[in-house]
């Protein structure tokens, strides 16, 4: 995983820094310091924890490696929707039983429902649209298991979701060649994701909140009076608890019982300049809906509020400049067989991050075993927006002893366990996009 630099630039390319124009830079920490709460990480889980630590009276700082936003949260493709877990909603039933599924998934709701009151009340402009997300058969053979989908998510969880032949898409402005009919479900919003980290980064500052910006954790040792002291290259935090918040950017050392419990996994988005409406129409899409398709290799993509297009894909394996490279012009190409009427629009950014899972395939939110103190939200599976932001805030609560986690859905609160050798995960990786994208054909 690579490392911020610590000094020089820290812009990862993507829209997202562009469109916010200058990202406020936090100072680095120096010395010796001392907090009630210290929080490793500065994206949605570690800025919602603190600002809810800080309603608490706790006094409270955040040791961040780049800057706020620098990890997933400023680099993902904005959809505030339902996820977290890889477990499909019948897998969930399988394993936790149907209250349970029916929890985590109104732990889901309440998760985007959170983001959009804060949006309101912190009154974060992040150019909000969508009602809900489509889901876009790529097969004809996934379009026939909608209308049941579609019953299961009323029968289960009271959702009504709309079946969309492709007459409908086309009807809509959701045309592609590849797309046999759509599964609309009235959840979750699309959102610029650096406005609401940055957002959330001014609310946590004017609650009193310290940033450390380049300023990685490099090691958490137990202190007298059974408080914690956390090491940066040129400081030292003093904290009576720890929140664990570095999800797939987390140094697996920093605990060491992070080790091999989690795998960050790359996902690449690429962005085109604004799109003429003579180009819209040739394509036939002007819905503003977010969108993804069914490969289990997703794609996930959606027109941005200034007719710009997102596209999103999973792969890539190293991060060399010539992975790199191939990555995105393998994304390029699947955008370019997806809508090719759009096949001459030039690709004004093109980034990537990680999503962190886990063996279990869902998030953990909890104490870490033996640490007494030590906290830690994670793993949200590539869906983290409304996820963390809400779990960063049950884990302050956690930690503050005023919930306890039998309050939460039982399928967020089982430590992650570790991969078997571990050293071998880039080696599944491997096998498993081979694999995938052998069924997603
Ligand atoms: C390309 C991409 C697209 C995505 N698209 C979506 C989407 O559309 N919708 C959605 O819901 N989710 C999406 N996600 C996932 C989502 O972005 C994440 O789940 C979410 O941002 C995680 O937030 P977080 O605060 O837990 O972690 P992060 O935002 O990754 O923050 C962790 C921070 O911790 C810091 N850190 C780690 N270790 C240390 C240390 N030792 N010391 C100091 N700092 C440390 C890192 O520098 C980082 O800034 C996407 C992710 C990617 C990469």
């Amino acid at each position: 995983m690579p490392l911020p630099p610590d000094t020089g630039s820290l812009n990862v390319g993507s829209f997202w820094e562009e469109s916010v124009g200058s990202i406020q830079e936090d100072p680095k920490l120096f010395g010796e310091a001392a907090f009630d709460f210290a929080i490793v990480g500065a994206g949605f889980t570690g800025l919602s924890a603190a600002i809810a630590l800080t309603g608490a009276g706790a006094s409270v700082c955040i040791l961040e490696a780049g800057r706020v936003g620098w990890g997933a949260s400023g680099r993902n493709g904005g959809f505030c929707c339902l996820g977290g877990s890889k477990l499909s909603d019948r897998q969930m039933v399988r394993r936790y039983g149907l209250d349970q599924a029916r929890a985590y998934f109104d732990y889901q709701c309440e998760a985007i429902e959170a983001v959009s009151n804060r949006l309101e009340s912190y009154q974060i402009e992040a150019d909000r649209h969508s009602h809900g997300e489509i889901y876009l058969a790529h097969r004809p053979s996934d379009f026939a298991g909608f209308a049941e989908e579609a019953r299961f998510l009323d029968d289960s969880y009271g959702i009504k979701a709309r079946v969309l032949s492709p007459g409908d898409l086309r009807t809509e402005g959701i045309a592609g060649p590849e797309f046999h009919g759509g599964l609309h479900v009235p959840v979750g919003f699309a959102l610029n994701p650096m406005k609401y980290v940055q957002g959330l980064a001014r609310k946590a500052r004017a609650r009193g909140v310290r940033i450390y910006a380049r300023s990685p954790a490099t090691g958490i040792e137990p202190a007298l009076d059974g408080a914690w002291s956390l090491k940066t290259p040129e400081g030292t935090v003093r904290a009576g608890k720890v929140i664990l918040a570095g999800n797939a950017y987390a140094r697996e050392d920093t605990p060491a019982w992070l080790k091999g419990r989690l795998f960050p996994v790359m996902s690449s988005i690429l962005v085109t300049r604004p799109l003429t409406d003579a180009e819209l129409s040739d394509q036939g899409w002007t819905s503003d809906l977010m969108a993804s398709d069914t490969r289990t290799l997703l794609h996930y993509f959606r027109l941005l509020p200034d007719r710009r297009f997102l596209f999103g894909t999973r792969g890539g394996l190293f991060e060399t400049q010539s992975s790199l490279s191939r990555m995105h012009a393998a994304a390029r190409d699947d955008f370019d067989r997806m809508f090719p009427a759009w096949r001459g629009v030039e690709t004004s950014h093109a980034w990537y991050g990680h999503v962190c899972l886990t063996r279990d395939l869902v998030p953990y939110v909890g104490p870490v075993p033996r640490m007494d103190g030590v906290f830690a939200a994670m793993a949200w599976h590539g869906s983290g927006i409304a996820m963390a932001s809400l779990s960063g805030e049950k884990l302050a609560e956690l930690a503050l002893g005023r919930i306890g986690q039998d309050s939460l859905p039982q399928a967020i609160t089982a430590p992650p366990r570790k991969f078997p050798l571990p050293a071998l995960r880039g080696a599944y990786l491997q096998g498993a996009y081979w694999w995938y994208a052998l069924q997603d054909r």
